[in-house]
This record gives C-alpha cells, structure tokens and sequence, in this order.
C-alpha cells in the first residue's frame, strides 16, 4: 500500500471497504497500513457530528475520524420545590 504524501487527495479517495474495515475495527487500526500505533489528537464537535484527528505513529498517515449524532441519555430535569 503506497504512502501518499497529500493527505487530502487520498482522503477523497478511500473506499468503501477501508470505511467498513476501520469501523469493524472499532477505529483502533490505520487504515493505510493496519498499525495498531495509532494516536489521537485534538477533537471539536460541529453541530451533530464531531471530529477528531488521529496519526498513524508507524507509517505516519493521518485521517479525521467523524462521530454522528446518535442519542441523548442521562438527562436529569431540576425539580423545582
Ligand atoms: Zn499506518
């Protein structure tokens, strides 16, 4: 698997089996080499989706792992006396 420099164009260009692969994967392995040496750095959140950059400290690839939106839970209503 060739290492591109430019992040961005490969980004546009990964497939679908890499997608279902680093999901199954529970986001724990690069998708560019398989590495298990994978970091996470800072993260924001936009609306209903976050974002959070990840490196690959083997093969030095970097990505941006997205979050969707799924629920709320714990809600807790003050009570008013
Ligand atoms: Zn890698």
């Amino acid at each position: 698997m060739a290492y591109h420099a430019n992040g961005q164009l490969m980004d546009a260009k990964v497939s679908a089996v890499k997608q279902k692969a680093y999901l199954k994967s529970g986001g724990t392995k690069c998708p560019n080499c398989g590495s298990a040496s994978i970091s996470a750095g800072s993260s924001e959140a936009d609306g209903t989706s976050a974002f959070q950059d990840v490196v690959c400290l083997d093969c030095g690839s970097t990505w941006t792992e997205e979050y969707k939106l799924a629920r709320f839970g714990d809600l807790k209503v003050p009570t008013h006396n």
